[in-house]
Parts: structure tokens; C-alpha cells; sequence
């Protein structure tokens, strides 16, 4: 389970997390929706610990990702640590971020190759299952700028299968595709979701909320005002908030 525990983030004087405490049970998918600025990248960044909480912590499989108990203490653990631990967690982008110098397939084997975790002949064979998996056997030659949006992001997800992470974070992954290409990029995280892979996503693309999550979790100003299975939270909110919210994407 991934597990956030009381997690308040400070941006200098201003609060971007406000208290927030979340499970997420392995094999569940959990979207979080919210308005724009109410924190919901932050606390994206600070599961991955790409950001570190003022106070609280994230916990992976029952591990502190970051820190160690050392007798009553928190500390913090080495960078080399970290890395390992970041490397159990899955990270996609709105903007794809692959290597531009890197062919498709090269960009979904160089994360295991970097992290030793396999060796060349296997990370690549590896590479070649994940592409096919995401329609894209036909690509794996391709740089990313000889692909569409659409597939750039399939490779991405490619990319973030590779480490078998054990939680893929999607932030906003179809935010900055051509319309046309949402569908394809959204059935690929909707095969994900069906074959048990645990998921947090960041989306406004509500009806596909509606479809894959197990839980929907509305976050406003950095708190996390109310949760639920879609049904609830969608058809009916029980806060003023997620009410005015829903009426504007809806
Ligand atoms: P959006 O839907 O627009 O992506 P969001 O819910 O993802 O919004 P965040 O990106 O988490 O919102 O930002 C939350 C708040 O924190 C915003 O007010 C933002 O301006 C602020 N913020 C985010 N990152 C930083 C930073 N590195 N330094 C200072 N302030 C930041
Ligand atoms: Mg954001």
C-alpha cells in the first residue's frame, strides 16, 4: 500500500499541503481530482519524494520513503537510498520527458541498464514486450520526435512499466495531447488499471474517472475534502466544494 501520513508542505509562507492522509491499497486505482493550484502535482512530487514534506511522511509497502525511525527520530536517508526507493514508484509526466537522443526502445531499457537492475540483451528484450504491450511493436526504432503525442506518452508509460514499480503516479498524462489522441493513451492506463496494477492519477478527464477508479479523492487548497467510490463522489457530493467543482468540468 502506498500510504501519505499527515504530509504539510510549506512553499515558503504559503501552505500547498494542508494535512493530507491517504491509502492506497495494492491493485486500487485512485484518482485525484482538484482545482488547478489546490496541490495536486505537490502531492504527486512529494509521494515520490521529488519533494520533501515539511511535516508527515509517505510510506510504500510499509517502507518511509526518504527517512528512517532512528530510536525517536526521523532522518534522512542517503540520495543512493532514495534513488532505489524512487525506483519502486512510477512516475509519468504531462509532457512525456523521454530522451530525445534515445530511440523508443532505448528509452524504456535505459531505466533498468541505469539501475544495473538487468543487463543489456534482457533490459531490451524487456523493452520490446513493454512497447508491444502499449501498440507500439511497430515504433521501437522511432525517436520521440518522429512519434505523435499520443505515442510519446505510450512510450513513456513503456518507460515506467520497465522498473516493475510497485505504483505508477500519472500526472495529467493527456493534458497536453491533441484531443484525437486522449483515447488512445487513456486505453492503455485503463488496460493498466484492469490487470491490477496499483494507480494514482491526476486527470480531468472525469468520465474516465468514473471508469477506472476504485476511488476518487477531491483535493482543494491542500486538503483533501472528500473521498469515495466515483458513484459517491461524482453523483453525489456530500461538500459545497466539490460540488462547484464538478459543475464546471461536468
Ligand atoms: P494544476 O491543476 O494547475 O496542475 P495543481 O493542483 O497540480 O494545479 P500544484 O502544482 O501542486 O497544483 O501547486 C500548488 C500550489 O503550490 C500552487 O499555488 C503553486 O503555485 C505552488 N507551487 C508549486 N510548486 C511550487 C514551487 N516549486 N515553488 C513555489 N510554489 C510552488
Ligand atoms: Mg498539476
Amino acid at each position: 500500500a502506498v500510504q501519505v501520513h499527515g504530509v504539510h508542505k510549506w512553499y515558503g509562507a504559503h501552505r500547498v499541503l494542508d494535512g493530507v492522509e491517504l491509502t492506497v491499497r495494492p491493485g486500487e486505482v485512485t484518482v485525484i481530482l482538484g482545482p488547478s493550484g489546490s496541490g495536486k502535482s505537490t502531492l504527486l512530487r512529494v509521494i515520490n519524494h521529488l519533494e520533501k514534506p515539511e511535516v508527515g511522511y509517505v510510506s510504500v509497502n510499509g517502507e518511509p520513503i526518504g527517512i528512517h525511525r532512528h530510536g525517536e527520530r526521523l532522518k534522512e536517508l542517503s540520495e543512493r537510498v532514495i534513488l532505489g526507493q524512487r525506483s519502486r514508484i512510477g512516475f509519468v509526466f504531462q509532457n512525456f520527458n523521454l530522451f530525445p537522443h534515445l530511440t523508443a526502445l532505448d528509452n524504456v531499457a535505459a531505466a533498468p541498464l541505469a539501475t544495473g537492475k538487468l543487463t543489456k540483451p534482457k533490459a531490451q528484450e524487456l523493452a520490446h514486450e513493454l512497447l508491444g504491450r502499449v501498440g507500439l511493436a511497430d515504433k521501437v526504432g522511432a525517436y520521440p520526435r518522429q512519434l505523435s503525442g499520443g505515442q510519446q506518452q505510450r512510450v513513456a508509460i513503456a518507460r515506467a512499466l520497465a522498473l516493475r514499480p510497485g505504483v505508477i503516479l500519472f500526472d495529467e498524462p493527456t493534458s497536453a495531447l491533441d484531443p484525437e489522441l486522449v483515447g488512445e493513451v487513456l486505453a492503455v492506463i485503463k488496460d493498466l488499471a484492469t490487470s491490477g496494477t496499483t494507480l494514482i492519477i491526476v486527470t480531468h478527464e472525469i468520465a474516465f474517472a468514473r471508469e477506472v477508479a476504485d476511488r476518487i479523492v477531491f483535493i482543494d487548497e491542500g486538503r483533501i475534502v472528500e473521498q469515495g467510490p466515483p458513484t459517491e463522489v461524482l453523483d453525489h457530493p456530500q461538500h459545497e466544494r466539490t460540488r462547484g467543482f464538478l459543475s464546471k468540468v461536468l
